[in-house]
C-alpha cells in the first residue's frame, strides 16, 4: 500500500513554483500507509503535484524530490539523482585547479536532505533527515561506484537532526580511516578541511567564488592592509595574501580555528607568514579596541555565523550585523573595499542591503555598493525556494 499526502486548498501554490516543503499544517488528510517514508502529494482538487520523502512528526513534513510520477527514492532513483549532480559539477568546475566540491545540495539537487562534499579522494556525506537512515548503505555503495573515493566519512553531527528524531551521527562509512585533516587545491592554494571535527564538513566551499572575487580585487588594489574578521582557518586572508596584500589581520575566537590556519598557511610558500597576524578573541570587542587604537585598513571582510537562526531571533541578529557592520566602517579607509556577509537564511538580499546601509549611515560613511556576491554553482539556488538562497554578500565601496 501507499501514502497520499492531500494538501488543503491553496497550499499547492509553493509546490507548484519550485518550493519542496510541505509543512504539517498544509496538509489535509494522508491516506495509505503512515509508516512509509516516500508519499504521492496531491492538490487539493486531486491533482498529482509530486513524490516526497516523509516524515511523520517533523513540521517540514514532507520534501518534493520530483514533479514527475512513479519515481521513488529507491536504488536506481537515487544513483541517476547522484550521477546527475555529479556530471553537472563535471562540467562546471575546473577540476584540476580545484579538487574540493559540494557533490550534492540537498533539494537543490533533487535529493532533499543530503549533503556531500569532496575533498580530493575523500567524500563526507551529511544525513539531514530521517529517510537517509535506511538509505545509507545504498548511498555508500553509489558513492563508491561512481566517485571510487579512498574513504566515505559521515558527518551528521547536527541540530537539525532532532526535528526527526535523529541522534547525531559521524565516522567512517566505507574506505581508509582519516589521519588529519584532508589536503585540497583551490585555484592553485593549498587547503586543509578538517573533515573529523571541523565547521560543516571541515571547509567552507560555499565562499569558493568569493575567494576569488576578492583575489581579483586585491590584485587590483596594489598593496592593500586587509583585516578578516570570523576568519576561521583564514582562507580568505591566504587568497588575500597571495594576491599581495601588504599585511593581514585575522580575528577568530576558535583556538582550534586558529592552529589549522596556521598548518594551512605553511602549506602555501608564495605567503609570507610575517605579514600575517591571527588574533584569537571576541570580534565585536576586538573591532572596538582596534577603532579605539585608530588601526584603519584598506580591505575588510565579515564573516560571521548565522546571526538569525530563527524568526525570532531576527531583531537582535539584526542588530548584531548592523553593529559589526557600523565597526567596519569606522575602522575603514577613504578609498576601502568592505565585503560584508550574511549566511541566515532568514535576512534576504533586500533587508542585508538595508542593514549595511544603515550601518554607514551612522558611521557617516558615504558608500557605494560595487558588487554582488553569493554562492558558487555546486550551492546552486533552487528558483521558488527562497530558503536556498542563505548566503549573500556585498562589495561594498569608501
Ligand atoms: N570566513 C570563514 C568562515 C567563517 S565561519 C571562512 O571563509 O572559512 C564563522 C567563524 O566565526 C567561525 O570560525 C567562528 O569560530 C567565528 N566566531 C563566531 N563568533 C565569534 C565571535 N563573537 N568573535 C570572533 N569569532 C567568532
Amino acid at each position: 500500500m501507499s501514502l497520499i499526502l492531500h494538501l488543503k486548498a491553496g497550499r499547492e501554490i509553493p509546490i507548484l513554483r519550485g518550493h519542496p516543503w510541505i509543512m504539517s499544517g498544509a496538509i489535509s488528510r494522508a491516506e495509505g500507509n503512515r509508516n512509509l517514508d516516500e508519499a504521492d502529494i496531491v492538490a487539493a482538487n486531486g491533482t498529482f503535484l509530486g513524490r516526497a520523502t516523509v516524515h511523520p512528526s517533523s513540521e517540514i513534513r514532507a520534501r518534493v524530490f520530483t514533479t514527475e510520477a512513479g519515481v521513488s527514492l529507491d536504488a536506481p532513483g537515487i544513483r541517476r539523482r547522484l550521477q546527475l549532480a555529479i556530471e553537472r559539477r563535471q562540467r562546471w568546475l575546473p577540476w584540476g585547479l580545484t579538487t574540493a566540491a559540494r557533490i550534492v545540495s540537498s533539494e537543490c539537487d533533487g535529493l532533499p536532505g543530503l549533503i556531500v562534499d569532496r575533498y580530493a579522494d575523500t567524500l563526507v556525506v551529511q544525513l539531514l533527515t530521517a529517510p537517509w537512515e535506511s538509505r545509507r548503505d545504498c548511498l555508500v555503495d553509489c558513492l563508491k561506484d561512481s566517485l571510487h573515493p579512498k574513504t566515505i566519512w559521515e558527518r551528521s553531527d547536527v541540530d537539525v537532526r532532532r526535528h526527526e528524531e535523529l541522534e547525531p551521527r559521524k565516522g567512517l562509512l566505507a574506505g581508509i580511516p582519516l589521519t588529519g585533516p584532508v589536503h585540497f587545491i583551490e585555484n592553485d592554494l593549498r587547503f586543509l578541511a578538517d573533515v573529523e571535527e571541523g565547521h560543516k564538513t571541515g571547509f567552507y566551499l560555499d565562499q569558493r567564488s568569493n575567494r576569488q572575487c576578492l583575489t581579483r580585487w586585491i590584485t587590483q588594489l596594489g598593496k592593500p592592509r586587509v583585516l578578516n574578521v570570523f576568519a576561521y582557518t583564514d582562507s580568505f586572508g591566504i587568497c588575500a595574501l597571495k594576491a599581495g596584500a601588504d599585511r593581514v589581520l585575522s580575528i577568530d575566537s576558535s583556538a582550534s580555528a586558529k592552529g589549522l590556519a596556521e598548518k594551512q598557511l605553511a602549506l602555501n610558500p608564495d605567503c609570507d607568514p610575517a605579514r600575517r597576524d591571527y588574533r584569537l578573541g571576541d570580534a565585536f570587542d576586538t573591532l572596538r579596541q582596534l577603532r579605539d587604537a585608530k588601526e584603519r585598513f584598506d580591505v575588510i571582510i565579515l564573516d560571521p555565523p548565522k546571526l538569525v537562526s530563527r524568526k525570532a531571533k531576527l531583531q537582535p541578529g539584526l542588530r548584531a550585523y548592523k553593529d559589526i557592520n557600523l565597526l567596519a566602517c569606522q575602522l575603514m579607509n577613504p578609498g576601502g573595499i568592505l565585503f560584508s556577509f550574511s549566511c541566515s537564511g532568514i535576512v534576504d538580499r533586500e533587508l542585508f542591503g538595508k542593514v549595511i546601509e544603515g550601518a554607514a549611515r551612522d558611521a557617516h560613511r558615504p558608500v557605494q555598493f560595487l558588487d554582488h556576491l553569493g554562492q558558487p554553482p555546486d550551492h546552486p539556488l533552487k528558483p521558488g525556494f527562497a530558503e536556498s538562497e542563505y548566503l549573500k554578500g556585498f562589495v561594498v565601496g569608501f
